[in-house]
């Protein structure tokens, strides 16, 4: 882990009901603890309990986001569509793209190109997911699938400040199968060498998704130059996600 911020992003998916909103004491608490000062918690439900989390998470260091946005940045007759603007008028400062859920219904990079320069025009943050499937890994194609994943979702970005990386293995989501922590501390430094190449003088976030579990997390928080975490299944329930951060931090 790196000695910066840690983040744990909480992606819901299309989960996620009112009586979860209402189990969120323990990381509201968590959130409020200065030992746990630099850990940066996003919980990302679907954008119907945006409004009600908000409602839960008031007195909290919560941060909220979305899990995925148009690229249409303003109001517009554009049915079904959730804007940058939208998302950020009810408060919520950052937004997933790129996640292979997204890319699976339809989203090229070049889609999520254009998704990331109509969030940041809104000034959201960005969790920007990369990642291979098991095929590409086993052809030896991962770094050339990472590579234009970033060169083509990057196109005419300039700074990336405002976005976090999430190197996910698709293999890895939702399966209970992660990587090898060697193998992944090295696909993690080629990625921020990389992005270092591209984006001079600039610092990359990057953060680990896939299969993230209270019980992986003792052996994934030694990977170094990580983040943080991004958590699917394991966050919609409150005791796993907590501990998760615990974990991470002692
Ligand atoms: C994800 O939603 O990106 C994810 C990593 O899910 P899971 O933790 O369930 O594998």
């Amino acid at each position: 882990m790196t000695n910066n911020n840690i983040y744990f992003v909480a992606n819901w998916k299309m989960n996620g009901h009112l009586s979860l909103i209402k189990r969120l004491k323990n990381v509201v608490i968590l959130s409020n603890n200065k030992k746990y000062k630099k850990i940066k918690i996003i919980y990302c439900p679907p954008f119907t309990l945006i409004s009600k989390l908000f409602d839960k998470i008031k007195k909290s260091k919560i941060i909220v986001g979305s899990q995925d946005c148009s690229y249409e940045d303003n109001y517009g007759p554009f049915t079904g569509d959730v804007s940058p603007k939208l998302i950020k008028e009810i408060g919520a400062k950052y937004v997933i793209l790129g996640h292979s859920e997204r890319r699976l219904k339809g989203d090229t990079n070049k889609i999520i190109n254009r998704k990331i320069h109509a969030a940041l025009k809104q000034k959201l943050k960005i969790i920007l997911c990369i990642g291979e499937t098991l095929n590409d890994r086993k052809k030896n194609k991962t770094f050339s699938v990472l590579k234009k994943q970033l060169l083509l979702c990057l196109k005419k970005i300039n700074n990336i400040d405002n976005i976090i990386f999430a190197y996910e293995p698709i293999w890895s989501i939702g399966t209970g199968v992660i990587p090898l922590n060697n193998i992944l501390e090295h696909d993690i430094s080629k990625i921020i060498k990389f992005i270092k190449s591209k984006f001079k003088n600039q610092k990359p976030k990057i953060i680990y998704g896939g299969s993230v579990n209270p019980e992986n997390i003792v052996k994934l928080k030694h990977i170094k130059n990580i983040n943080g975490f991004l958590v699917g299944g394991a966050s919609l329930y409150e005791n796993k996600f907590v501990d998760i951060i615990k974990k991470t931090t002692i």
